[in-house]
């Protein structure tokens, strides 16, 4: 067992069981043994490859969506440019060179943030920010800390590593799905010993069949909201992408991944990423619950209607077979149906009009 392992099965053993978004908080976030606070997750030689590390064009295009949002605002300024959980800060990059080129008069007055939550992911963004480019990025732990102007943000794969609650249906109704400690000492799901709140639970669960398994996210939905209030206040734009569904299933979605594998979640508590899969249309009704406009577009679409295709032709145009087989590859990784493209989703927020 891994050494934070050890201390969750102490803490249990004293303390009892604790939920599914405690146990995920924990593996990803624990100062000396969380996954985000001291492992190296991105690229080959990490756990999992994310779109803004397998291709440029991500990123560009996205800076072309963010920019035409700011067009339609009326130019609003001042005007922040935030992106939530910027990994190796490859997306925001790629999106300030995109930026600088279509309107320089942008990146002079944009105030650029990075909000994040690891001080080690802070330190690597920092030095890959600092090469170049004249935006001068600030950075933060949270969004709450974020001065409030007009909002153009950009979260990549950041829902999905957001706590998750898990409720099981049992023989004596729903209850939270705990980590606890079974018999021979080791880490083991069970449900909770008291009933949830029945407000809690969407449509069809009091007819699921016992065993069913639901996952919600109040943490999830609180950034969500925070980053609504700011845009219906203030304006601006929020595209959000990651990878989900727009009708919850009663499954469970909950991985752990390490070295492009699956793993089992209990495993190797802080060693693996952890996630589950984001709830689409909770997000969406949080949008709209907050004057918002949201939809929702599978990234294979939503990348193809941006222009994925003319610019894959303009960066190939004139290069060599290779180059042109590169692109051709990163374009099907994007979009393509069995790849990203519609596991994927990006939901996009406004204010009406
Ligand atoms: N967007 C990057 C990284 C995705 S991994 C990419 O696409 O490659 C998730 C990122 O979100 C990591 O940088 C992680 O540290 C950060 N993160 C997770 N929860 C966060 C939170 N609550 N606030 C800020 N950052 C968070």
């Amino acid at each position: 067992m891994t050494p934070l392992g050890e201390r969750l099965k102490r803490l249990i053993a004293s303390a009892g069981p604790i939920s599914v978004a405690e146990y995920m908080a924990a593996c990803l976030f624990d100062p000396d043994h969380g996954y985000y606070t001291t492992r190296e997750p991105f690229g080959a030689s990490g756990d999992f490859v994310t779109a803004p590390e397998i291709s440029q064009m991500f990123g560009e295009l996205l800076a072309v969506r963010i920019y035409a949002g700011w067009v339609a605002s009326g130019k609003a300024v001042p005007v922040t440019l935030a992106e939530v959980g910027p990994g190796r800060g490859t997306l925001m990059i790629d999106m300030l060179r995109t930026l600088d080129r279509l309107d320089p008069a942008f990146i002079a007055l944009a105030r650029i943030a990075l909000v994040e939550a690891s001080p080690r992911l802070t330190e690597i963004q920092r030095q890959r920010l600092a090469k170049g480019g004249r935006a001068r990025p600030r950075w933060f732990t949270e969004l709450s800390q974020v001065p409030e102007t007009a909002l153009l943000l950009v979260a990549n794969e950041l829902f999905d590593a957001v706590p998750t609650r898990q409720f099981v249906k049992t023989a004596a109704g729903w209850r939270e799905r705990m980590v606890a400690i079974d018999d021979s000492g080791d880490l083991a799901f069970a449900a909770g010993a008291t009933g949830i709140d029945s407000a809690l639970l969407p449509d069809g669960a009091h007819s699921a069949p016992e065993g069913s398994l639901l996952e919600i996210s109040p943490a999830r939905e609180a950034m969500m909201q925070s980053i609504c209030e700011r845009i219906a206040r203030h304006g601006g734009l929020a595209l959000l992408i990651d990878y989900g569904y727009t009708v919850p299933p009663f499954g469970d979605t909950l991985q752990a991944l390490r070295r492009h594998a699956s793993e089992d979640v209990l495993a190797s508590p802080g060693e693996a990423d952890l996630t589950t899969h984001v709830d689409f249309s909770a997000l969406g009704r949080v949008a709209e619950a907050a004057g918002l406009t949201a939809s929702i577009h599978t990234q294979g679409e939503f990348l193809l209607s941006a222009g994925l295709l003319e610019r894959a032709g303009t960066l190939g145009a004139g290069k060599d077979g290779a180059t042109q087989e590169r692109l051709r590859g990163e374009v099907e990784r994007l979009a393509g149906p069995d790849a990203m493209g519609d596991l994927f989703k990006v939901l996009v927020v406004h204010r009406p009009g």
